[in-house]
């Protein structure tokens, strides 16, 4: 069965007006979520990666199963004042505000080949403050990795010079 029957469209989501593609289906099915993480470790064959970084949260479902995988070491980038010791930071817009991400400043080393994992690529603005922060590091991306791309908000667009990989496009 397509991986496309596991994702639950839930309209109104987070708030009125927004289609929201929900991944607990996937999740919940271990044949599913399994060749899910197989085709997203194909799509990093015979590349040199260092570190996977996943982006909070559902980013970091899938991206601690790569980076074991791949056997390299996994990285959170979280949401502000969420990581205990000392951090850069991103900030970017969003429809309404902004948001921020931080990493820690010693999760990346100058040179590290890095793949970037997210369940969606939307409007890529997450997409691109994470780059921001790996390319502040000093890191070489790879790919950016996700489960979902949402390719009719042109997400791509912000990352232009970025490697894209997802397992389902819609
Ligand atoms: P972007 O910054 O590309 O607009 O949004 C991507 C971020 O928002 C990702 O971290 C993703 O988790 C979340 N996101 C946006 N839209 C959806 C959606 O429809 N489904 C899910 N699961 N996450 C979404």
């Amino acid at each position: 069965m397509s991986l496309k029957n596991y994702i639950l469209d839930i309209q109104g989501f987070p708030k009125e007006g927004i289609l929201f593609k929900d991944i607990t289906p996937l999740l919940i099915n271990a044949d599913a979520s399994k060749n899910c993480l197989k085709i997203l470790v194909s799509s990093l064959k015979d590349k040199k990666i260092d570190k996977v970084i996943g982006v909070e949260s559902r980013g970091f479902l899938f991206g601690m199963l790569i980076a074991q995988e791949v056997n390299v070491g996994f990285v959170p980038v979280r949401k502000p004042n969420k990581l205990p010791y000392k951090t850069i930071s991103a900030t970017y817009d969003l429809e309404y505000g902004t948001d921020t991400l931080e990493i820690h400043i010693d999760a990346i080393q100058k040179g590290d080949r890095v793949v970037i994992h997210d369940d969606v690529l939307a409007t890529g603005g997450t997409i691109k403050a994470v780059c921001e922060l790996v390319e502040r590091l000093g890191g070489e991306i790879v790919q950016c990795n996700f489960i979902m791309e949402l390719s009719f908000l042109n997400g791509r667009e912000k990352v232009k010079e970025q490697e894209i990989f997802a397992v389902i496009r819609y």
